[in-house]
């Protein structure tokens, strides 16, 4: 990968690297479009980071069509599809983590332990190896995203992160890679998780209700969908993930929500612009 890398820059070409762990949905073929227009190569890169998973059944019954992935990145004109297999990535004798401080602790951080330090540790190995100019991630997977900015900068990888807009189904589900394992009992009933968003992001900005209320009622519409279970929704700074008791106008703000939906566990988040007054 690296040598493809090196051929590259020394030609004068640019990169741009879309990482995921495959099972390709429109979400990423998003990053890949505006990946195409960031560089003059792209990079997909597919693995199902064994690291960065908190519960075995989840890794093991991850989707990994991969002829179909495989099929995508070439529609979409894709250079190179990087693929590396577990061993290669965590060859015996493999004792290094980046551990990603504060803002890995709360959330997602939380709720699956070491889930973040597998995370930053595979990107880290990913954008040493693809040398990338760009890289694009989602802005469904916030948390992430802001730690990767975070790694980015703390340790002078000198890598543009570029963040894109979260890709939803018609009726407002997050696409997710996640979303083929729910039956058609928990897909219908995983909308309460966009609608929930929807619903506290107009009680906040246009009825200007106070975030206790707005979340109350958030917990109260999960607990008449059987099929969830809500794991938290709240309120927090975009910038450090940090709770936020209450909204300010004057600044920025983002709505998150980890919710499991028939087994699987699903997050979505849903940004509270400032608007001042
Ligand atoms: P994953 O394969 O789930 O690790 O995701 C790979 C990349 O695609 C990450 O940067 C995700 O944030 C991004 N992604 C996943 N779902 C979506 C979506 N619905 N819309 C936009 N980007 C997404």
């Amino acid at each position: 990968m690296r040598d493809w890398a090196e051929q590259q820059r020394k030609a004068g070409r640019t990169i741009a690297v879309v990482p995921t762990m495959g099972a390709l949905h429109a979400g990423h073929e998003s990053l890949m479009e505006q990946a195409r227009h960031s560089a003059d190569t792209v990079v997909v890169t597919l693995f199902v980071n064994p690291m960065q998973f908190d519960r075995a059944e989840d890794f093991t019954s991850y989707p990994r069509p991969e002829d179909e992935d495989l099929h995508i990145c070439a529609r979409h004109g894709v250079d190179v599809v990087y693929a590396p297999s577990a061993s290669a990535m965590y060859p015996p004798g493999f004792d290094t983590r980046v551990e990603p401080g504060q803002l890995a602790e709360a959330f997602e951080g939380a709720h699956r332990p070491g889930h973040f330090t597998g995370v930053a540790t595979v990107v880290t190995k990913l954008l040493t190896s693809v040398q990338p100019h760009v890289a694009l991630f989602g802005e469904k997977d916030a948390q992430q995203l802001a730690i990767v900015r975070r790694i980015v900068s703390d340790l002078d990888l000198g890598v543009n992160i570029v963040g894109m807009p979260t890709v939803r189904e018609a009726d407002g589900l997050a696409l997710s890679s996640r979303n083929r394992r729910l039956d058609a009992a928990a897909r219908a009933a995983a909308v309460c998780i966009p609608q929930a968003l929807d619903t506290a992001r107009t009680a906040l900005i246009q009825a200007d209700q106070p975030w206790p209320e707005v979340q109350a009622a958030a917990h109260a519409h999960f607990a008449t969908e059987p099929l969830a279970h809500l794991e938290y929704f709240d309120l927090v700074d975009p910038q450090d993930f940090a709770a936020l008791a209450e909204r300010d106008p004057h600044q920025n703000a983002l709505l998150i929500a980890a919710v499991w939906v028939g087994g699987v566990r699903l997050i979505d988040n849903q940004p509270i612009p400032a608007t001042g007054g």
